[in-house]
């Protein structure tokens, strides 16, 4: 297929794909998906081998947040049952991000709702991030704290952060439908104080909102443009109490495209599977390990994942490896220019000529809602 060579030879030299061979990609038919998925995959490896980087989120601040983002259970008037709870003490957060570390993570993403912190939330943090990286020398650490003030990002660098996570999640044009408390604009300025700071910028999208293929390709050029060293890919979770809970719109063929197209766009950059990953990949979740070249390890946010174990037998048995701490994620171009990447998690359309979009069945059985790890009793599932 010529769109795919071409696509190769684009992603092999860190050239951006037009519009048109991006939405071609989210077009492409049943019949072509281990076409796109070889022809992806071969980018992939050629700047990420065959590892796969592990992270692990920890929820320092849960639920009761004053935004309105349509897809997140924790936002204003919530029916979500999930936890809640404030700020994790330091040692508290430490202890959870141990559990992750121990399954293999090398970055702990420290997460707190909220529209962005105080600076005395900002002390907070920088507290938590030192009680981890007394125990953890190696640990990266990203924060994801919402909308950043002037100095913030320079504050959280100084406290050893080494990320900083902000989303941008779906277009521009399509942003208002979305969350009407801040806008896309917030966000873009955000993520370029992180990445003034001297923090490695984390910015990535949320699919299976009811967008279109052309604001899928709009947010990734986007984000291209912004040039983070992380893009982490959320496939919405319906979460039942929140405006999106009947958006079940995503088949694993499309995730798979998705994350296709994602590569191709953004080549050399660590593509993350991040929330919706069991629910709407289910069994192709192998495949997907071709395209992106990072995943979270554990629990999400506010919903329950598969059990680490599970994903490092997954790992193993499709023929790739766990990244260990010593070895850089980005490749040399990147990690020299001080790149080294978390997520307000999305929580779950389809619209191809031949992929057409019927809806995907309902998959409520998987929507776990997070009862154990940081914040409770029970211990985490890493
Ligand atoms: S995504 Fe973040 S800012 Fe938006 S409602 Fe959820 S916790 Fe609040």
């Amino acid at each position: 297929m010529d769109l795919l060579n071409t696509l190769v030879d684009k992603g092999l030299r860190r050239e951006q794909p037009t519009r048109e061979e991006a939405l071609a990609v989210l077009a492409t038919s049943d019949d072509e998906l281990l076409d796109v998925v070889a022809a992806a995959g071969k980018v992939r490896r050629h700047w990420f081998g065959r590892r796969v980087k592990l992270n692990y989120l920890v929820n320092l601040k849960s639920g009761l947040c004053p935004e309105d983002c349509s897809y997140c259970s924790q936002r204003l008037g919530s029916k979500a049952d999930i936890l809640k709870y404030t700020w994790l003490k330091p040692d508290e957060a430490s202890k959870a991000a141990a559990a992750g570390l121990a399954g293999g993570a090398k970055r702990v993403c420290l997460v707190a709702s909220g529209r962005g912190p105080t600076d005395r939330d900002v002390d907070r943090v920088s507290e938590t991030i030192k009680a981890i990286k007394d125990q953890h020398e190696d640990v990266e650490v990203c924060a994801c704290l919402g909308l950043l003030s002037d100095g913030q990002a320079e504050r959280l660098r100084e406290a050893g952060a080494d990320a900083y996570n902000h989303n941008l999640n779906t277009s521009e044009a399509t942003y208002g439908d979305i969350t009407t408390t801040h806008t896309y604009a917030d966000r873009v300025d955000t993520v370029r104080k992180a990445h003034a700071a001297g923090l490695s910028a984390c910015s990535g999208l949320i699919a299976g909102m009811g967008e279109s293929d052309e604001d899928l390709v709009d947010v990734v050029f986007s984000l291209r443009a912004l040039d983070p060293d992380s893009v982490p890919v959320n496939f919405l979770i319906p979460f039942e109490g929140t405006p999106l809970a009947k958006e079940w719109n995503l088949t694993p063929q499309r995730c798979l495209r998705i994350l296709a197209m994602v590569r191709f766009v953004c080549p050399d950059v660590e593509v993350r599977i991040a929330g919706g990953r069991e629910v709407h990949l289910r069994t192709m979740q192998p495949l997907a390990l071709h395209l992106a070249n990072s995943i979270f390890l554990g629990d999400y946010l506010t919903s329950e994942g598969q059990a680490g174990k599970a994903d490092l037998e997954m790992i193993a048995d499709a023929g790739f490896e766990v990244e260990g701490a010593g070895e850089v994620t980005l490749p040399e171009h990147r990690a020299q220019a001080g790149g080294g990447c978390g997520s307000h998690e999305g929580g779950g359309v389809c619209g191809s000529a031949a992929a057409a979009p019927s809806p995907a069945e309902p998959r409520t059985d998987l929507v776990a809602v997070r009862r154990r790890g940081a914040g409770t009793d029970v211990a985490p599932n890493a």
